[in-house]
């Protein structure tokens, strides 16, 4: 009994250690399965602020090579700013409208990000207003997005697994 025990403990060990390695290679310091999304809400306005690797929206994480990669770089960056409202998702009777503040393709060392900061305005307050999320499906490879919403009456927060569920606006 004593041995089986011990062999079950080993194999348990040995199936995490190959997980590991097997994840190793993506890992650089951040995960491309991962983005963050910052919302921060006064009244009737706010800013939502994108944070993500470059892989998933843009295709690789170096400086641009040549000419036809920066033109896909510009290309992805113009293809967030103008979808946004579909990866943060406000309900239409809020009237809501994004303009594009700061949106750049950041490289640091062997990897980049993209952070994209963009001001929302709507017709009416946003307090209690259920935000939906579409990242996921725009960009495939995102599978997780780690939500923060702050509004003048208390923060709130969730974990986003390939656009499910939702935030309330306090
Ligand atoms: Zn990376």
């Amino acid at each position: 009994m004593m041995m089986i025990k011990t062999l079950v403990a080993t194999v348990a060990v040995a199936a995490t250690l190959s997980a590991q390695a097997k994840k190793a290679p993506a890992q650089h310091a951040h995960s491309h399965g991962e983005a963050k999304i910052n919302i921060g809400i006064e009244g009737n306005g706010g800013t939502v602020e994108i944070e993500a690797a470059a892989d998933p929206i843009i295709g690789f994480e170096h400086k641009p090579k040549n000419a036809a990669e920066q033109k896909k770089v510009d290309a992805a960056l113009a293809n967030l700013k103008a979808r946004v409202a579909q990866a943060v998702v406000i309900p239409a009777s809020y009237g809501c409208a994004f303009t594009p503040k700061e949106v750049h393709f950041e490289v640091e060392g062997s990897h980049a990000e993209v952070h994209a900061e963009f001001a929302i305005k709507c017709a009416k307050p946003l307090k209690g207003a259920t935000i939906t999320f579409g990242l996921s499906k725009l960009y495939p490879e995102i599978e997780s997005v780690k939500v923060q919403a702050v509004s003048d009456a208390g923060q709130t927060g969730a974990t986003i697994k390939k656009d499910a569920g939702s935030v309330k606006i306090s």
